[in-house]
């Protein structure tokens, strides 16, 4: 499902940022980790191709 735009702040997470909340590479960020936004990043090729 499409949520609204989220990144990780682990800094050993690709610079991306994601808009699905079944991405599996966004699922893989803790909530401790992930925040609102893009960040700046460009979006991940797993929620692209969503
Ligand atoms: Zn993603």
């Amino acid at each position: 499902m499409r949520v609204p735009t989220y990144h990780s702040i682990n800094q050993s997470d690709p610079d991306v940022h994601h808009n699905h909340n079944d991405c599996p590479s966004g699922q893989q960020i803790p909530a401790y980790n992930r925040r609102p936004g893009t960040n700046g990043w460009p979006l991940c090729r797993h929620c692209a191709s969503m």
